[in-house]
């Protein structure tokens, strides 16, 4: 695979245009579903390339989990007080590098965001889940997700649950059933769907301006003319050589979740075009060792046994924590009246010792700082 940025196609060379439209998409997963739709149902007409043979990318494999909140249906009905403010406060609090005035539109429209989904044909359920788990295991409408009520966050902002999953059992593919209601949506506002066909190109005018797209579909090519272009076309972590260059730190990856269309492609066309990149050594890292929470009762250390991160943390933010340990290894070591024996594919059990001194020395650790 590529780390290069394509050419943009200089738009006096097309003598043909395939088609001619006010709003082009590239890619049919959520971000470019709700885009088309949004951009369909103001009066646009609007044309969707998908280089994969269905709509969906590595969103069909999301649990369906959504991050609502400031007051949505689920949490009224569920007696969850909750405010836009307070939501903003929290992510202010818990992101690496905040971008505010991003957080403070995200926060405000979460009310109007959550009813958005659900204007598409589905209810989220009115019901709240009240155990510490990764996602619902049911069709349960809330949860805690996030660090809210997690030291130091739980003092920074009024903790509020805001996982809203769709009414779909089971830890993966939920948002699949927003990919199906994205389509119909799609369909009824005249939005054209043209799977097999990707994007490969940007086609800029003399003053550099974006204003069309290149497409390839099996043996044939052509071109976009569009006033815009959404480029929606998803991650990269199946590239590994663009991995190795912006995430070293995951080139060794144990298991990487995605399709093989997160090449990164559309993140390169964007700069083919002077778009700058931000954030992509960012990456979302897990091997949870919850549910049950029971087990959240014991302690996380290092190999040096020191503790590094608030044990009741979300999944992904231990996660992360673990791999700046030294040799990014780290043990949560249980009592007996805390013990149950789960089965984590990623975090598996090694075994039980009589005394703290034996599980020391059969860890390797330093028994006088355990
Ligand atoms: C197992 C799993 C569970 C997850 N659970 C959750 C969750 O519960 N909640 C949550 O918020 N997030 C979750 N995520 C993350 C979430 O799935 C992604 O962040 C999100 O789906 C990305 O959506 P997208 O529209 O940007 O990309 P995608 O859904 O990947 O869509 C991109 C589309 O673009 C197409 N494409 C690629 N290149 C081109 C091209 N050149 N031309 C045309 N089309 C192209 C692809 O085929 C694809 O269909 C989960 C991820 C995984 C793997």
């Amino acid at each position: 695979m590529s780390t290069g940025i394509p050419e943009t196609v200089a738009a006096r060379s097309i003598t043909d245009w395939s088609d001619e439209v006010d709003v082009v998409v590239a890619g049919f997963g959520i971000a470019g579903g709700c885009a088309a739709v949004e951009a369909a149902a103001r009066g646009a007409r609007v044309l969707v390339l998908e280089r994969a043979g269905v709509a969906g990318g590595t969103t069909a494999l999301a649990g369906g989990h959504f991050y609502l909140g400031g007051g949505t249906g689920v949490q009224r009905a569920t007696g969850h007080e909750d405010s836009a403010e307070q939501m903003y406060e929290y992510l202010l609090a818990v992101a690496r590098d905040p971008e505010p005035e991003k957080i403070r539109a995200y926060c405000d429209g979460s009310v109007e965001h959550f009813d958005w989904l659900e204007s598409l044909g589905f209810e989220f359920e009115r019901s709240y889940y009240p155990e510490k788990a990764v996602i619902q295991p049911g069709t349960q409408g809330l949860m805690y997700t996030g660090n809210e009520k997690v030291w130091p966050y739980r003092d920074q902002a009024i903790p509020a649950p805001r996982g809203h999953k769709v009414p779909v059992a089971g830890d993966t593919q939920g948002a699949a059933m927003i990919i199906d209601l994205l389509v119909k949506r799609a369909a009824a506002l005249g939005v054209e769907v043209r799977y097999e066909t990707g994007v490969t190109n940007l086609i800029a005018d003399a003053d550099d301006a974006v204003v069309g797209v290149s497409w390839k579909n099996l043996g044939k090519t052509g071109a976009v003319r569009a006033k815009s272009v959404v480029l929606a076309t998803g991650g990269f972590v199946m590239n590994s050589e663009m991995v190795a260059e912006h995430v070293p730190w995951l080139t060794e990856k144990p298991f990487v979740l995605g399709t093989p269309f997160d090449d990164g492609l559309g993140i390169r066309l964007g700069r083919s075009a002077g778009g700058e990149t931000c954030m992509m050594d960012q990456a979302f890292v897990t091997a949870p060792v919850y549910p049950p929470a029971k087990l959240l009762t014991g302690i996380v250390v290092n190999r040096n046994g020191e503790r590094f991160v608030a044990e009741d943390s979300y999944h992904a933010r231990t996660s992360a924590f673990v791999l700046d340990q030294p040799g990014a290894i780290a043990y949560l070591i249980v009592d007996s009246e805390h013990m149950e024996r789960p089965n984590f594919p990623l975090a598996p059990f090694i075994d039980g010792w009589e005394t703290v001194e034996e599980m020391a020395s059969a860890l390797g650790i330093p028994y006088e700082a355990l």
